[in-house]
């Protein structure tokens, strides 16, 4: 069953408005899912990864396209296999018999309809966390969608300032739409709660990356989640893993990492602010733990 007519796409907020079997919408793909890389993912949060690794799906396209997105090799055009929710659903199914510690939809935003079917297809044996990696830019609607399907929601939440995300995400809305979805999110999976091995049960996990020369918009996203979730609640992931490597030339100001001052900023900021959750080393700001694509 097809959950959508994807003759009018307009599942995220980017609202082409196309049919995606005739044209492309902002993020280039048609309507079945691509997906470019599966692994058993060993580099995100210790309650994501544990020990095993997280069953990461990572799937081509984005809505959204920053300037030094790291998987650039897959974000800005389809690469990888096409796929039908019963193929996504077998994935699923591998991935878990592998150990997989819970399912990870990496970038999934664009093909939301196909993924609910293939879940709907491996739901009488699939039993580990889904867990729905993306950048934060989501309708509200399309993610009402998902309600019963997803367990761990684990969102990037990028930009305060209008400015900053239309230069780099061309996303003038960016902030506006991030934290109505992040309110939905949290409506659905209520409080972080991990397993009694570490593993996240359910629950929001935030992520943010400290761009160069913005500690002060990273400190505002801060203030503003803070006064939009109960903070206990929710896990803060606070990512210092900026590379300049795949930065244009017209983007000078991001041609550096950023200092131990800047991250350190932020980090005292979030832990005023009652902020719990997962803060980075600065060696991991290398090209080296962005999966192979
Ligand atoms: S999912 Fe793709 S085609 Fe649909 S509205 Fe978003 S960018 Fe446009």
């Amino acid at each position: 069953m097809r959950l959508t007519n994807m003759s009018k796409c307009n599942l995220c907020p980017r609202k082409c408005n196309v049919d995606r079997d005739i044209s492309l919408g902002f993020c280039q793909c048609r309507s079945l899912p691509i997906v470019s890389k599966t692994m058993l993912h060993r580099w995100e949060e210790p309650p994501i990864s544990g020990i095993n690794g997280s069953g990461a799906v990572f799937f081509s396209g984005c809505t959204l396209q920053c300037v030094f997105c790291q998987n650039k090799a897959i974000s800005r055009a389809p690469v990888g296999r096409i796929t039908t929710p019963k193929e996504l659903a077998s994935i699923f199914l591998e991935l878990q018999s592998r150990g997989a510690h819970n399912i990870n939809l990496v970038t999934p935003t664009h093909f939301t309809d196909s993924i609910i079917e293939a879940l709907d297809i491996a739901k009488p044996t699939l039993h580990i966390p889904i867990v729905y990696n993306t950048s934060g830019y989501e309708l509200a609607e399309t993610l009402k969608k998902l309600r019963g399907y997803v367990d761990v929601f684990l969102p990037d939440f990028k930009y305060y300032d209008t400015a900053l995300s239309a230069k780099y995400s061309k996303a003038p809305d960016y902030f506006s739409v991030a934290i109505k979805a992040l309110s939905e999110m949290y409506s659905q999976v209520g409080q972080y709660t991990e397993d009694e091995n570490g593993i996240a049960k359910k629950g929001v996990i935030i992520r943010h990356l400290v761009l160069p020369g913005c500690r002060k918009d990273s400190v505002r996203i801060l203030e503003e989640i803070k006064n939009t979730l109960p903070v206990s609640d929710i896990r803060l992931s606070l990512m210092s893993q900026f590379t300049p490597d795949f930065v244009p030339t017209e983007c000078k100001e991001l041609s550096r990492k950023i200092t131990t001052f800047e991250y350190d900023f932020v980090l005292k900021k979030a832990i005023e602010l009652g902020y719990d959750g997962f803060f980075q080393q600065k060696e991991s700001a290398s090209a080296k733990y962005t999966p192979d694509f």
